[in-house]
């Protein structure tokens, strides 16, 4: 029998837990998680909600940042990622810590104006109407003036072609901002269709976030990343040649900047923040001048290693689902209950460490040896093995030949078999 769909979302929990039970067939087993991991209040925030789907949240250490210590919250199911923050973070205090700063805060929203047969007359109207159209837009969510944002200006840039980006800058304050900001365009979209005679396309903020930029920074004494047999005056020079090869290549680049978010997605996610609009803004940020660069650089004169990360940070402490996810509260106050801005200093401060972490390993040992441990927790987790279990299973899994699936369960059965026995 095919199950039905149709009008899913008007069914209440129950019912749609019953249909796809049907639907995939599911075990009793499997249904159970639905309700295992169900959190009632959920149940409105996204459409055809089932249940919450976890991931491990921990906690990255060591950090100093403009003097002030933190701990970090992660969520990442990735098993080497809060260890090499930690890491990063151990060997930049050791120099003093992390500086950070940020731009003023800024969101930007287009509104996109098409078939215009003489855009630069119409761009010219509307930059005579700045003034009150930012009046329009601060009347759509007064709130935020009152608190002391609001739009704060007005830019008009020809696409060609006949379109036409009409970009709202506001300050949108503690919060991210895009709701906030979608309103204030779609209340601006509107008196600019009157004015210009024209239906505008769209209105929607831009996630590339340039007028919310944010910088990390750190001095090393090359002493501090001596690494085994490599003395830390070459380990510097060869940290210093991989970040010249990322700006050079667009596939060392992707990689050295997945390295960076691994720590900056793992923080937004702890905060409550939208970590596709950083993803995605940081991204873009990378590719500024034309080609996809590593965000970060690494420089050395021989004694120091120097350190530097900007990119748009686009974080809120309120908004979204913050309010709503109590472990994004609690993890907020985990961080001391920061500003947007310095969430956002904390946020590019744990991109950086990452990187200083993952490049100090490319160049000595490669990351393998630092990453397999935890890689071959997560798979005897997999194959089954007990926490009791996990100390014999790692042991005995690091000194087999092959480090797979079959083998771990292979090893888990016979150290069962043993215990029985005894
Ligand atoms: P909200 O819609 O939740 O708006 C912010 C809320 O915070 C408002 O209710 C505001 O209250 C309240 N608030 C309380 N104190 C402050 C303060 N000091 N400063 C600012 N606001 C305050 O969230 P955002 O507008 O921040 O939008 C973020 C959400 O939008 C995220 O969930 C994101 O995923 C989503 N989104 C993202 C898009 C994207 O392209 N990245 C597109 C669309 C949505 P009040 O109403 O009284 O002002």
């Amino acid at each position: 029998m095919t199950a039905d769909f149709r009008h899913f979302y008007q069914k209440d929990w129950a019912e749609r837990t019953a249909i796809v039970t049907q639907a995939a067939q599911l075990t009793s087993v499997e249904t159970a998680l639905f309700k295992q991991y169900y959190v009632p209040k959920h149940h409105d925030i996204i459409e055809n909600y089932l249940t919450d789907y976890p991931l491990p949240m921990g906690l990255a250490v060591n950090f100093i940042i403009n003097d002030q210590p933190y701990i970090v919250p992660m969520v990442t199911e990735e098993p080497s990622v809060i260890a090499a923050a930690s890491n990063g973070a151990k060997i930049v205090k050791r120099g003093g810590g992390f500086q950070t700063t940020a731009t003023k805060r800024e969101m930007i929203g287009q509104i996109v104006l098409e078939q215009l047969t003489d855009p630069t007359a119409t761009a010219a109207l509307i930059e005579e109407q700045a003034a009150r159209l930012l009046t329009v837009a601060d009347k759509a969510h007064p709130s935020l003036k009152q608190r002391g944002g609001g739009a704060r200006q007005l830019r008009v840039r020809q696409l060609g072609q006949g379109y036409l980006s009409v970009d709202l800058y506001v300050d949108v304050q503690a919060a991210m901002g895009a709701n906030m900001l979608n309103t204030m365009l779609e209340a601006v979209a509107k008196a600019i269709g009157v004015l210009t005679k024209t239906n505008p396309l769209m209105s929607i903020l831009s996630n590339y976030a340039t007028a919310s930029l944010v910088t990390a920074k750190c001095e090393l004494p090359v002493a501090l990343l001596q690494a085994g047999r490599y003395d830390g005056q070459l380990v510097a020079q060869k940290i210093a040649a991989a970040s010249a090869v990322a700006q050079l290549d667009v596939y060392r680049a992707t990689t050295h900047n997945k390295g960076i978010m691994n720590g900056i997605d793992a923080v937004a996610i702890a905060t409550g923040n939208d970590w596709r609009a950083i993803e995605s803004g940081a991204h873009a940020y990378a590719a500024r001048d034309g080609q996809y660069r590593g965000l970060s650089t690494w420089t050395t004169d021989g004694t120091t290693l120097t350190g530097q990360l900007t990119l748009p940070m686009p974080v809120g402490v309120v908004g979204g689902s913050i309010k709503i996810n109590e472990l994004a509260q609690l993890n907020h106050k985990l961080l001391g209950n920061p500003t947007a801005p310095e969430l956002a200093q904390v946020i590019a401060a744990v991109g950086l460490a990452q990187n200083l972490a993952a490049l100090r390993a490319l160049v000595t040992t490669g990351i393998q040896q630092g990453h397999m441990h935890l890689q071959l927790k997560s798979l005897a987790l997999a194959a089954g093995a007990t926490p009791a279990e996990l100390p014999v299973i790692l042991q005995q899994l690091e000194q087999a030949t092959h480090q797979d699936l079959v083998t771990t369960q292979q090893l888990i059965a016979k150290l069962r078999q043993t215990k029985d026995e005894n």
